[in-house]
């Protein structure tokens, strides 16, 4: 009988590991499918990996691996990946936003044959508005560039065997999980859930980390910042094509303006449009640089398996 391993990305969630645990197994033996879980601890403080440890000691579908320290969600769901030994593998978050009953839905639509089943919100849970607005900048620009709708894309999806090794087969450190399973095709279908409450514990997410993770997606999915650093630059010449020609003609007809305020105007746009593009430019370079380190993607420290 073919099984699922569900990979559950854990930092800091003590709180919540033993009733996720519950709740997902008794939903999948309840429908009667063969499953482990695989609780990645991304480099967690708290009690998290030793109760993951305390499971797995009753329960042998229940393991884990903990990080040496925190190396980020996608990291976690990466080194699932590389652990799991279904013949599918859904990824789910600890908190039980994503409701463990869409589980069955998609692993029944794996079985009549699809290879993806993305997890697609039905509408985004209660978030701040200004979370919100952010969600929804990001979103736009990169489904725009990527011509699909991610804003209600999430996480949580299963995936075929042969899927899950076609993405780590990719060289790349990083990676964007949500969208690199769009990216690599196969034969999709979607389910649509309500995002529910967290569980216990908080967010992990912080403005700063947002930002951060917006600007390492965009960068590390698409070039066209770069390009249009280069539009910036045509725009920039038309502009001083034509301001130069007003200039020339004003100086001949000796009407020239001795208009400091232009001058300084114009240095400020143009440096600023000059160092904004050397940023954009100094991004992509730092990505060139972190790929060409090498460095893997996580470390792991411990792992359930490691006292048999
Ligand atoms: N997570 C992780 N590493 C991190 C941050 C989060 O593995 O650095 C996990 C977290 O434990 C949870 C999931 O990713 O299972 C989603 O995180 P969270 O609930 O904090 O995000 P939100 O649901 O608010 O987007
Ligand atoms: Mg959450």
């Amino acid at each position: 009988m073919s099984k699922l391993t569900v990979i559950i990305p854990s930092f800091n969630e003590e709180d919540n590991i033993e009733n996720t645990a519950k709740t997902i197994g008794e939903t999948l033996s309840g429908a009667g499918i063969e499953y482990d879980l695989l609780f990645v601890s991304d480099g967690s403080t708290d009690q998290t990996f030793d109760i993951v440890e305390k499971l797995s000691k009753a329960d042998k579908r229940i393991g884990g691996i903990q990080f040496s320290r925190n190396f980020g969600k996608e990291a976690a769901i990466f080194a699932g990946l590389d652990y799991a030994k279904g013949d599918c593998v859904a990824v789910i978050d600890c908190d039980l936003q994503h409701p463990p009953a869409t589980l069955v839905e998609m692993y029944r639509l794996w079985e009549e044959g699809y290879e993806v089943v993305e997890g697609i919100k039905s509408k985004r849970g209660r978030e701040n508005p200004f979370y919100k607005l952010f969600c929804a900048i990001f979103y736009g620009i990169m489904s725009s560039l990527m011509k699909m709708d991610l804003n209600k894309t999430s996480d949580f999806k299963l995936l075929d065997r042969k899927v899950v090794e076609a993405l780590l087969d990719l060289p790349e450190r990083n990676t964007f999980f949500r969208a690199l399973s769009f990216w690599a095709g196969f034969k999709s279908t979607s389910v649509t859930f309500d995002v529910a409450e967290r569980k216990a514990g908080k967010s992990k997410w912080s403005f700063s980390g947002l930002v951060k993770y917006a600007i390492s997606n965009t960068t590390s999915f698409t070039t066209a910042p770069l390009k249009a650093v280069f539009v910036l630059g045509v725009l920039l010449m038309v502009f001083s094509l034509v301001l130069g020609v007003e200039t020339l003609v004003n100086y001949f007809l000796n009407i020239a303006a001795d208009g400091f305020t232009t001058v300084i105007l114009l240095l400020l746009i143009i440096g600023g449009c000059i160092m904004i593009s050397l940023g954009i430019m100094g991004h992509y370079l730092a990505r060139i640089y972190e790929e060409v380190k090498g460095r893997p993607r996580y470390i792991v420290s411990r792992t359930t398996s490691d006292e048999d």
